[in-house]
């Protein structure tokens, strides 16, 4: 029998933690939640807690840490040791004793833990596509340098594994022309632009067919989200910006397809819930149950194509664009994003505002090679106070 496996959880508390844990509790003998980490939410985390008894639980914030220690103590639970900050979350992320680490952090935070577990040569279950967007090639480099075992969580890269061949290495030698990354179109996909001037965070909070957490959400509703993943296909599968092409499937139930120079196109089909991928990746190479009801094919019906409209979604051809760039313009548009997105969220930016804020700090900041993760780190510091300066502008106007 196989041992049991040690899994860091870093963003338990999360959409996708909340949706690892259920798999891990559906295989107790396979799986032991070995560390949980959350940023300050510390009331979910005790719970997590109180059912998983992990071995360590890791908050970001130091008063929320005190605040799970005193609840823990109230519980009688001892086993569980709280760690705090950055540091604690890179030590559970490389722990000698962890086997596997679901990096589902979300946004440019994720990066540090993602690179431990990467240079640690863990089984990375990699949700944070933040990491790959902000320092692919140094991130490939951890992977290759640690000799860890890289697998996609995006449902999309998820699925592109999926129907690549096991022995895997380039797209030429397994005869791979395309990759065709379905994206479901978001809730505005039928907006017009005088439409999208008026959506508010409520409608935009409220996707057709995924629950994921708000930035994922606001970032499917702009088609930044895909614009990410182009930049993650890129860095996972070593695909030319040309070599990927982004369909509107408005179903959400092929999860993305490749196409082969026989003239197969295979896909991968199922219900939209992220337990699938998660199982996929956990249980690798073999198949896990996952909880997720099996696909009506019939009660399906029909599945729709479209070209995406980057007129009236521009987030989309800016990664195109960031990713011809290379050097720092990938992290430049992913912080831009990130503080954008959170200006929308508190109702101070408008939704078309989004692209024009990122594209404003790209101008301005311009682009530099990546030598190193520092350089990657003041990208993400500069694009910040920039986007952030063009923000009070814009509300001193
Ligand atoms: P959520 O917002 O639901 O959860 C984020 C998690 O990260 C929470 O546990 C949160 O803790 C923690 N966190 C937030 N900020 C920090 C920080 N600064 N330091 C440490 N931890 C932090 O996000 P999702 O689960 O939706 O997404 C997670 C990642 O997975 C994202 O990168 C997203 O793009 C990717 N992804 C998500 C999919 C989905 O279906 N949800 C699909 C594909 C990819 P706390 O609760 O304390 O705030
Ligand atoms: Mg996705």
């Amino acid at each position: 029998m196989n041992k049991v496996q040690n899994i860091t959880v870093l963003g338990a508390t999360g959409t996708i933690g909340v949706n690892t844990l259920d798999v891990i509790a559906r295989h107790p003998q396979r799986f032991r939640a070995y560390a949980l980490t959350a940023n300050s939410r510390f009331e979910p985390l005790l719970e997590q807690c109180r059912r998983f008894r992990p071995r360590y639980a890791v908050l970001l914030d130091v008063l929320a840490a005190e605040q799970l220690e005193s609840g823990l103590r109230a519980q009688g639970l001892e086993d569980t040791e709280v760690l705090c900050g950055l540091d604690a979350l890179e030590r559970v992320s490389a722990h000698p004793e962890v086997d596997t680490v679901m990096a589902a952090i979300v946004g440019a935070a994720g990066l540090q833990p993602s690179l431990a577990a990467a240079s640690s040569g863990k089984k990375v279950l990699l949700a944070n596509k933040e990491t790959l967007v902000m320092s692919g090639g140094l991130f490939m480099q951890a992977v290759r340098q640690g000799e860890a075992t890289l697998l996609p969580i995006d449902s999309e890269h998820n699925a592109i594994f999926q129907c690549l061949p096991r022995d895997f290495a380039s797209l030429e030698p397994s005869g791979v022309t395309k990759i065709l990354l379905t994206a479901s179109g978001g809730p505005f996909r039928k907006f017009t632009q005088e439409q999208l001037a008026h959506v508010t965070p409520q409608q935009a909070l409220n996707h057709p067919n995924w629950v994921m957490g708000p930035k994922i959400t606001i970032d499917s509703a702009t088609l930044m989200n895909k614009g990410l993943e182009v930049i993650e296909a890129h860095w996972l599968f070593g695909a030319a910006p040309e070599q990927i092409e982004v369909v509107i499937h408005p179903q959400s139930v092929i999860h993305s397809m490749v196409q082969y120079n026989d003239g197969s196109v295979l896909a991968e089909l199922g219900n939209p819930d992220m337990r699938t991928p998660i199982a996929h990746a956990l249980g690798w190479p073999e198949r896990l149950a996952s909880g997720v009801a099996p696909l009506d094919i019939f009660a399906t019906g029909q599945l729709d194509f479209e070209r995406p409209d980057t007129a009236r979604f521009p987030c989309l051809r800016l990664a195109f664009e960031v990713l011809e760039k290379g050097g720092t313009a990938p992290a430049t548009l992913n912080a831009a994003n990130e503080i954008a997105v959170q200006a929308f969220l508190d109702n101070g930016l408008a939704f078309v505002d989004i692209p024009r804020l990122i594209e404003r700090v790209l101008e301005e900041i311009g682009t530099h090679p990546v030598h190193s993760l520092e350089d990657v780190v003041k990208a993400d510091t500069l694009a910040r106070l920039t986007a952030q300066d063009w923000l009070e502008r814009k509300t001193a106007c």
